[in-house]
């Protein structure tokens, strides 16, 4: 799970166990205080209702099925909610309470599922409001329910317009955490996270994954001769002629500096060579422009498989970047895929 949906959980469950400690406290103190006014049934209902909010307490502490626990929660509060609200000896200011409930359902459920059991709780609330608050004076009547009635939509408007920015927002920043700003192409974060999913896919079906390494060949000289900005465009240049290749499941991402990676999922090690191989020759044949000038561009590249160069990523990275640096040694603009035999066993 991203670091950015593990905090919202994390938040979530502390909103769950604040709420469990405040529907404990006002269970007991209501509870207490119905039992002195006589109404039983409530005074027995919001007692019971404390001892599963304790229950509950331990469960929220560790469930990875919060969702359904606030489901849980939500549901028998609302009900005690509704019977204090329509018994007759109680006050109608209880209705405070059911006005909470479309807060509690979009910060704890989302957007979806909140604004559905927001407005089918709100909604019930109101009718039980005004069955039970019908009095002689019409025009009084009219003036409670319009109030009412503005207050609870203002809280579901409210909070469906707060969590539907907030998640955008949330978007936003996580496409931005895991985009490179000068390609536009997925960063090393990005990396890691895809490489968990289809190296957890690999396994389950016994598929291939393949990663390519790729370092552009002599960029501090265009560096040099053309400008830092022209370097930029060429790193440009490169993520676009190399992204036109590839298939919309492969990764082509940017590491830092002038090194990329592609993620390879389902990709025997024959085929990524040829991959290696094909964007190679793309970028040879694709020279940047810039204005009159065309430079040309090449890339050393080292393939790595997993299973034949290890497990982990990392593993994958360090055999596919050794395997540039060979790309590099032997002259550049080339692919390499298999570890050139060591000094000591040449020499044996
Ligand atoms: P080789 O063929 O051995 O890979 O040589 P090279 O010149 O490509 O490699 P070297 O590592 O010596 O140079 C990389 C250069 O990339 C150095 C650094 O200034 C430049 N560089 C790194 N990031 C950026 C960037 O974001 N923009 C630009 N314009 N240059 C960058
Ligand atoms: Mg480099
Ligand atoms: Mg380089």
């Amino acid at each position: 799970m991203p670091a950015q949906l593990e905090t919202n959980e994390r938040h979530k469950r502390m909103v769950l166990k604040a709420l469990l400690w405040t529907t404990l406290a006002g269970g007991i103190f209501f509870g207490i205080l119905n039992l002195f006014h006589g109404i039983w049934v409530l005074s027995a209902l919001e007692g019971i209702y404390a001892c599963f909010s304790v229950a509950l307490l331990r469960i929220v502490e560790r469930t990875p099925h919060l969702r359904f626990w606030t489901l849980v929660y939500l549901l028998p509060f609302f009900c005690v909610m509704m019977i204090a609200l329509l018994l007759a000896k109680t006050s109608y200011t209880i209705f405070a309470w059911i006005q909470t409930i479309p807060i509690i359902c979009y910060l704890l459920l989302g957007l979806r599922t909140g604004s559905r059991v927001a407005i089918v709780f709100i909604t019930l609330g109101l009718l039980a409001f005004n069955y039970r608050f019908t009095g002689e004076n019409h025009l009084l009547n009219l003036s409670i329910m319009s109030n009412v009635v503005l207050a609870s939509l203002a809280m579901v408007l409210f909070s469906h317009i707060y969590e539907r920015s907030r998640m955008d927002n949330e978007r936003r920043l996580m496409e931005l955490a895991s985009t490179d700003s000068l390609t536009g192409l997925a960063n090393r974060m990005k990396l890691t996270e895809v490489f968990k999913r289809e190296h957890a896919h690999a396994q389950r079906n016994t598929a291939p994954l393949a990663l390519i390494f790729i370092d552009i060949d002599h960029f501090k000289l265009i560096n040099d001769q053309y400008g830092h900005e022209a370097g930029d465009q060429a790193l440009q240049h490169l993520a676009q002629v190399l992204g036109e290749r590839l298939r919309t499941t492969d990764l082509l991402c940017r590491l830092g500096g002038e090194e990329f990676a592609v993620l390879l999922p389902n990709t025997a090690p024959a085929q990524a060579i040829e991959v290696a191989e094909n964007l190679r020759q793309r970028l040879e044949d694709s020279p940047l422009r810039l204005g009159e000038k065309c430079v040309a561009m090449s890339l050393s590249a080292g393939v790595a498989n997993l299973g034949y160069d290890g497990t982990s990523l990392d593993d994958l990275l360090r055999t596919a970047d050794r395997r540039t640096y060979a790309a590099k040694r032997n002259g550049r603009n080339q692919v390499v895929s298999v570890d050139e035999p060591s000094a000591d066993a040449q020499s044996a």
